[in-house]
């Protein structure tokens, strides 16, 4: 069997320029970046007045079995084109910490790709590298204002703003800076985060505009007085250098899938300790361009598909007319207790155990107002026998399940579910509604997240997390909406109970106010905003020969 990268190097690209074509997107439009990468220069874009249709893609909770959601969002975008309906697929931009770590990379796989993988999966066009150093060009800019005399008598102890690298990289996650003597600045405590997790990042994602971005930056929070008064961003006047780094960043990047189906690649925070989901900008670009928008939200339904819909859809603007619900038979069977080694053997009683898991997140989006398709990512080693006891349990929720086997045969494999998805978008109203309503106060919201998202009994707030409470509004901050940091494993937040656990308590220890970005951040358990390396890290099988040519990347 061909791996991802060897399937990827036997395609011929296209030039970047027919891509375009296909969508009407004149060359004027476009900033190469080589013959197959582009900028999409978006002021060159008028008509908004016709949005396309929005297919939001999201999963049950992942395993190690793996689900495929990049996956299927490309293959359901190359099947909607196999019918002849104009899609456009909007995806997020890897990150090397999976990368060299052991996720991979985000590219989908088999031959529902987008392409040139290698260049997406590493540098790209360079976002991240601009993201990562406008966040460190902040902190920098924080060492120095203290060092030259502190004016705004910033508490060095009370900062909470954090350097980034885009890699994982657990020995940065707590370091001491400014060590050395005067000459070399204030010493203090600092730590990394990985860049997908930086506010600059979220920033950008939900920025509508230059002017947009420009303010949401100068409202980011860096830290406080020693009266412990809010410091920002617009208080060290350098929102205007900021935004200037990201000149180019915040441009959607063009690309293509293996069948030629226009991608836009923009933005990629976390879903487990960001929103998960991409740039405003992207998404809105794609809905211009194409009749159909495929995107995509990380990891389950719980993470992704909630920030997507309670914090990206109201800076977009526009809401999902479906949204398609990713699941493998080999998943839900360690949702429902079957070991790993024992995925290839049929087990349908551990289906009908593990649809537990699938269920509650069709009945999540479903509270949302929102139609429904479940898409089952095919593997060689499903069943017969398995697939129909799904559909059984499907029909029961009222919901259409379709296979797709867009790994193995790409867009033809994909066929069925763009007919299933286009069907329920012509037949099925979208009634649209988020889950909470701002004015709630911060428990509020993190309670009826965990109730009726997670299906948890209650929350427990830590002392330094009701401290907090109390302070933020104060400022008024409370009226935020609130982006969960969650194990990404369980609707819980221990990443042991698989299923659809009931009757558990999720602990918040902490909350980060990115003021920036327009929400609250909620750190649940022990989930980390620098992640490790495992033991034995993809980067141990990456190569290039001398002629250039990428081993390793899956
Ligand atoms: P996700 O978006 O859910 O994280 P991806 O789409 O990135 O998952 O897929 C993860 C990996 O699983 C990729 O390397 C891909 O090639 C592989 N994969 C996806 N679908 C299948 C399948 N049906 N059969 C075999 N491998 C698959």
């Amino acid at each position: 069997m061909k791996s991802d990268i060897e399937i990827a190097q036997e395609i011929e690209l296209k030039p970047i320029q027919e891509i375009a074509k296909k969508v009407h997107l004149s060359e004027d439009a476009l900033e190469l970046y080589g013959k197959y990468k582009a900028k999409i220069d978006t002021k060159q874009l008028t008509n908004d007045a016709d949005l396309g249709k929005l297919v939001l893609v999201t999963a049950i909770n992942p395993t190690p079995a793996g689900e495929g959601k990049s996956t299927i969002s490309i293959g359901l975008a190359d099947g909607l084109n196999q019918i002849n309906k104009n899609a456009v697929i909007a995806l997020r931009e890897p990150s090397l910490g999976p990368v060299m770590g052991v996720k991979g990379g985000a590219t989908g796989g088999g031959y529902a790709q987008v392409l040139p993988m290698e260049d997406i999966n590493l540098h790209f066009t360079g976002d991240m590298h601009a993201i990562t150093t406008a966040n460190n060009a902040l902190s920098a800019l924080i060492d120095n204002h203290i060092h030259q005399g502190n004016q705004l008598n910033i508490d060095p102890r009370r900062l909470i703003w954090k350097r980034v690298v885009d890699l994982n990289d657990r020995a940065l996650r707590q370091v001491v800076v400014g060590l050395g003597g005067p000459l070399q600045g204030v010493p203090r405590e600092d730590g990394f985060d990985i860049t997908v997790a930086s506010e600059i990042m979220a920033v950008l994602c939900l920025a509508t505009d230059i002017h947009n971005l420009k303010e949401r930056l100068s409202h980011i929070l860096i830290g406080y007085t020693y009266q412990r008064e809010p410091v920002t961003v617009g208080d060290l006047k350098v929102e205007g250098a900021l935004a200037l780094l990201l000149k180019d960043a915040i441009k959607p990047n063009l690309v293509q899938t293996i069948e030629g189906t226009p991608a836009i690649v923009h933005g990629g925070p976390f879903a487990n300790i960001a929103h998960g989901c991409n740039s405003v900008i992207a998404t809105k670009t794609a809905l211009i361009l194409g009749d159909y928008v495929v995107t995509e939200a990380g990891f389950g339904a719980d993470l992704g598909a909630e920030k997507f819909l309670d914090i990206k859809v109201p800076n977009l603007g526009k809401a999902p007319d479906a949204v398609v619900i990713v699941a493998t038979i080999r998943a839900l069977k360690m949702h429902g207790g079957v070991a790993k080694s024992e995925l290839a053997t049929e087990n349908v009683e551990a289906v009908v155990k593990g649809f537990a898991n699938l269920q509650r997140h069709i009945q999540n989006l479903q509270q949302y107002g929102l139609p429904v398709v479940v898409a089952i990512n095919e593997f060689v080693t499903d069943t017969e026998a398995e697939f129909l006891q799904l559909e059984a349990l499907c029909q029961e929720e009222d919901v259409t399940i379709r296979r797709a086997s867009v790994w193995a045969n790409g867009g033809l494999g994909g066929k069925a579910l763009a007919e299933a998805v286009v069907e329920a978008i012509e037949t099925k109203e979208a009634n649209y509604h988020r889950l909470y309503d701002d004015s709630l106060s911060i428990e509020e919201k993190v309670q009826t997240i965990v109730s009726k998202i997670y299906g948890g009994k209650a929350v427990s707030f830590g002392a330094k997390a009701q401290t907090q409470l109390k302070r933020f509004a104060q400022h008024g901050w409370d009226k935020l909406p609130v982006c969960m940091a969650k194990t990404q494993y369980s609707f819980s937040d221990n990443p042991a109970l698989l299923g659809a656990p009931v009757d558990f308590t999720v602990t918040i220890r902490e909350f980060v106010p990115k003021l920036g970005a327009g929400f609250i951040v909620a750190l649940t358990g022990d989930v980390m905003t620098m992640p490790g390396l495992p033991k034995q890290p993809a980067a141990l099988n990456m190569d290039i020969d001398e002629n250039g040519r990428a081993t390793g990347l899956f």
